[in-house]
């Protein structure tokens, strides 16, 4: 038994998926020219009155519902006043003591075990701009000051690293689905900070540390789980663990000291002045309520449970939304769950894959997909003749129906036809025919090969073996 316990917290940064910037009209688009997605608001010139963007709002809502919070009737947003370079007002427009969502929760499965993890706020800000170190100078980017994020803060409810990475991916999920932020962490679109602390059991909780800016999965993984290890060698060896911020260098796989306590963040935070109050009517919540779509899990679920799926096709049903969506667009079009998984999960993501295409690019509409496989339902095609057709529809924009016709693809099925094919081949093949009466029955398989050569593969194949049968014996 392990004499410590490790307590981990999260705060997770999301830039919003919003067209323009929170209070300018500025583009969010990310990269660009240094300083050219900037005006007068967002690099901070005096005299300028900001204009909360309305989207931002709304998307922060958003997150907050799916992730079970309260929404807020009554939110304030604060300055939060520190200085550095990259924020040219010398403060951060946020959210302190007023934030738009408070407790929520997301429910987890990590290490096989399901686990709640409560969500303590929500809440809005901006981002600051970039520096760019180069040798002999350093240069200021402010074309992401401005950019709307919102901060998820986690209770300490994680007790290692495998449910940090489980919490992670189900957030990164929930923010997708919901369209609030495309959470591109090679962008830095979701950013997360741990705070964790080690104490023996039955004892108050230890001094905690902060890691920043995590800006991978696997780095936030491995940063856990070397500082729970780093804080057991101290206390073990009868040390104190200090109240610092470490940064995390994932290059070399270890942290060092960013700040110690001695100058810890003191932020002083008071009401921003130049933006009203935020009061959200509960028909306004109630409307974005509305428009939630359903979410991964519960998806899952109903695959698993109501429609019969296995676990693991409900999982890669799921990763991404558009073929979730595409997926049940298809059965609600008459199609077999099955048959529309085992599809998607075969030919469609190989095709997109070998393309290079993201999902939203499939070329094939529900109701098409539902027409391949009434044909395959109904014998006119075989399996293999869809998957044919399924290529084909990835390059012409022409219904499986046209394309069978077209060119003749349709699967034989009439037995005078395929009768005298199997004579033929018989006729041809008078060793195989020996070998098969003198005992050796899987000899067959070779003249079934035979006749699906001759008919190009559209003979219907258990046809062909019923009938050989028939004129061998
Ligand atoms: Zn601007």
């Amino acid at each position: 038994m392990d004499e410590f316990k490790t307590v981990i917290g999260l705060e997770v940064h999301a830039e919003l998926d919003t067209k323009s910037k929170i209070y300018c009209g500025c583009t969010t688009e990310f990269g660009g020219e240094e300083n050219t997605h900037v005006c007068p608001i967002c690099s901070g010139m005096p005299g300028v009155l900001p204009m909360l963007n309305r989207k931002v709002v709304e998307y922060c809502v958003r997150a907050g519902l799916a992730l079970n919070c309260a929404i807020n009737p009554y939110s304030r947003q604060d300055r939060k006043h520190y200085f550095y370079p990259d924020l040219p007002k010398a403060f951060q427009t946020s959210q302190f003591d007023q934030p738009l969502c408070l407790k929520g929760y997301v429910d987890i499965v990590a290490d096989g075990q399901p686990k709640r993890i409560g969500i303590t706020r929500i809440h809005i800000e901006e981002d600051a701009g970039k520096l760019i170190h180069e040798v002999g100078q350093t240069r200021v980017d402010y074309n992401r000051c401005g950019v709307p994020l919102i901060e998820i803060v986690t209770e300490p409810d994680f007790e290692n690293s495998a449910q940090v990475h489980a919490f992670l991916e189900a957030l990164r999920e929930i923010l997708l689905y919901t369209e609030v932020s495309n959470c591109k962490m090679e962008e830095g679109s979701l950013r997360c900070d741990v705070n964790l602390s080690i104490h023996r059991v039955g004892e108050p909780f230890g001094t905690r540390t902060e890691m920043k800016n995590l800006n991978s999965f696997s780095a936030a993984v491995a940063a856990v789980q070397y500082e729970a290890q780093r804080q057991r060698r101290v206390l073990s060896a009868g040390g104190k663990i200090t109240q610092d911020t470490l940064r995390w260098d994932d290059a070399a796989g270890n942290n060092y000291v960013m700040r110690s306590k001695e100058d810890a963040d003191e932020y002083f935070y008071f009401p921003e002045p130049d933006i009203m109050p935020m009061v959200l009517s509960d028909g306004y919540i109630d409307r974005i309520r509305q428009t939630l779509p359903e979410l991964p899990a519960h998806r899952r679920e109903r695959y698993v449970s109501q429609m019969g799926l296995p676990l693991y096709d409900a999982q890669l049903l799921t990763v991404s939304k558009f073929i979730s969506d595409f997926f049940d667009q298809t059965v609600a079009a008459g199609a077999q769950p099955k048959s529309v998984s085992n599809f998607i999960m075969g030919d469609i993501m190989r095709l997109l894959n070998e393309r290079g295409w993201a999902a939203e690019k499939l070329p094939i509409s529900a109701q098409s997909m539902a027409e391949l496989l009434s044909l395959i339902e109904k014998g006119a095609i075989s399996n293999s003749m869809g998957s044919k057709v399924i290529e084909i529809m990835f390059d012409e924009a022409k219904s499986p129906t046209d394309i069978v016709q077209e060119r003749g693809m349709a699967q034989v099925s009439d037995a005078g036809a395929i009768r005298e094919m199997c004579r033929q081949v018989i006729a041809e093949n008078p060793k195989i025919v020996d070998d098969y009466k003198g005992g050796k029955v899987k000899a067959i398989t070779a003249l079934v090969g035979q006749v699906m050569k001759m008919s190009r593969g559209k003979a219907n194949p258990s046809m062909v073996n019923q009938l050989l049968e028939e004129l061998l014996n």
